[in-house]
């Protein structure tokens, strides 16, 4: 088997996660970094890539899927190697004070120290539980919006209440052939405005509310989706033509084996000392949303700060025998 080496393992390929790779690279210290998700991007990519975001400094708007693209290529020029779709299980510390990080698929990676960017810990969609249904994810039920253009001229089915189901709902109906919003009652969780607006593009004929209906079945073959079955609460079903399925249930989040890692914690965040990052355990680290202090702000812009000052204090693991000079990135340059 073999087992990578390299200086930091970065879990979580969130916004802290992969600023991270650069603020390392910078100095010289080699990563690698591990998603639970097949995309890289964490909360960003999976719940708002199409939301703008208006407090990232320097940006006076940049949607969460423009955010990630700027990260991936800012951090490119230092090649980190992802390992995406495995989890982080196990963390062993050899006698030496190096570490052997352990992924769900199995990937070994010895490193010198580790930065654990985990947001809110490893995440997934709350499925529908529908026969059948991983014959169509991935191919037409999808849990996230990747790209829009995908769905245009398209009939999508989104079932939910909340933020999620109305906004791509009302996003959607611009492209696509029709869209239907199944929900098991007429009130929604989401933004007032959101809920009017959907309720004039219902009025429209744009978006068809199906209410109060459950999703009951799928039809289709090979991964295709032709109809989505629906009941409500009298037994009555309906079947719903669909080339697409977008199920808005919510994430469900758990912390996962990071409890299980020996470390400090309070209310399911990871402690650390606020002026390098460090977890109770030397050369582990956390940053992003999964890392608690005192008057922590949980904001990207606070992830990017922490992750300077993580890569700051893992120089002196991987270089001790060095002198540290500071240097601005306008003078170093990025090699
Ligand atoms: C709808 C919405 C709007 C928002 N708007 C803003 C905004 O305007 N401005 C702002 O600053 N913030 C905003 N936020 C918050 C912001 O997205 C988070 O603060 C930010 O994503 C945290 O980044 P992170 O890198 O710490 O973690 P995350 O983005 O949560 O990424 C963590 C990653 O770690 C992975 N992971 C966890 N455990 C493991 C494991 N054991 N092994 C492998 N991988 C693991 C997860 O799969 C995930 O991909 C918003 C959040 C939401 C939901």
């Amino acid at each position: 088997m073999t087992i990578h080496n390299t200086d930091l393992v970065i879990i979580g390929a969130g916004p802290a996660g992969l600023f991270s790779v650069f603020e390392s690279g910078m100095l010289k210290i080699k990563s690698h970094v591990i998603d639970t998700l097949e995309i890289i991007g964490g909360q960003c990519s999976a719940l708002y890539p199409e939301k703008p975001i208006y407090d990232i400094p320097a940006h006076p708007k940049v949607l969460a899927s423009e955010l990630i693209e700027l990260l991936e290529a800012q951090a490119a020029p230092f090649h980190p190697t992802y390992h995406l779709n495995q989890r982080v299980e196990k963390i062993d510390k050899n006698s030496d004070g190096s570490f052997l990080v352990t992924t769900s698929k199995n990937t070994k990676i010895s490193c010198k120290a580790i930065i654990i960017a985990a947001g809110c810990g490893a995440f997934g969609p709350n499925r529908p539980p529908l026969v059948g249904i991983e014959e169509f994810e991935g191919k037409s039920i999808f849990y996230a919006v990747r790209s829009k253009a995908e769905f245009a001229g398209k009939n999508i089915v989104i079932a939910g209440g909340g933020d999620s189901a109305v906004d791509w709902a009302i996003s959607l109906s611009a492209i696509a052939k029709k869209v239907f919003v199944v929900h098991r009652r007429d009130k929604f969780r989401c933004a007032p405005e959101s809920a009017d607006k959907m309720k004039k593009l219902s009025d429209s004929g744009k978006i068809e509310l199906v209410i109060p209906f459950q999703l009951d079945g799928l039809e289709g073959s090979d991964g295709k989706l032709s109809q989505v079955l629906v009941k409500d609460f009298e037994g009555n079903v309906k079947n719903l033509e669909a080339d697409y399925l977008l199920p808005f249930f919510g994430l469900a989040m758990e912390l996962g084996p990071i409890a299980n890692w020996g470390l400090n914690l309070h209310k399911n965040h990871v402690e650390v000392d606020a002026s390098t990052m460090q977890t109770s355990e030397k050369g582990i680290y956390a940053i992003g949303d999964i890392a608690t202090y005192k008057n922590k702000l949980k904001l990207i812009l606070t992830g990017f700060s922490e992750a300077a000052l993580a890569a700051h204090d893992i120089y002196k693991i991987i270089y001790p025998d060095q002198v540290f000079h500071f240097e601005y990135s306008t003078s170093k340059g990025v090699s």
